[in-house]
């Protein structure tokens, strides 16, 4: 009989090192639906992934992208309001370079 260690960890392996994803940090992020999101940061070299884990009647879709983003900010992240037009307009303006007063 296999013992629980030989089984394939259901969240697979970190893409960057391949350490199996049961030694990882995992946080949920969000769940909307059917869908959850987790952030994971493998414990052994750090790198971090956000899963997206989509029940269907198919099974279960998932799908993942390595980050540099925090479990915090992913949190935040998926929390906060999409960027409008009104937003990128604003930023454009913010970033006018003769809008700032000129050091001398
Ligand atoms: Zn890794």
């Amino acid at each position: 009989m296999k013992s629980k260690e030989d089984a394939p960890h259901p969240l697979g392996q970190c893409p960057v090192c391949r350490t199996s994803y049961a030694a990882a940090s995992v946080a949920p992020i969000s769940q909307r639906g059917q869908t959850s999101l987790l952030h994971l940061t493998c414990d052994s070299c750090q790198h971090a992934m956000i899963l997206s884990l989509r029940r269907s009647p198919q099974g279960l879709v998932c799908a993942g992208i390595v980050t540099d983003c925090s479990a915090e900010d992913a949190k935040r992240f998926a929390s906060s309001e999409p960027i409008s037009v009104d937003d990128v307009i604003e930023a454009h303006e913010a970033l006018q370079l003769d809008k700032f007063p000129r050091s001398v």
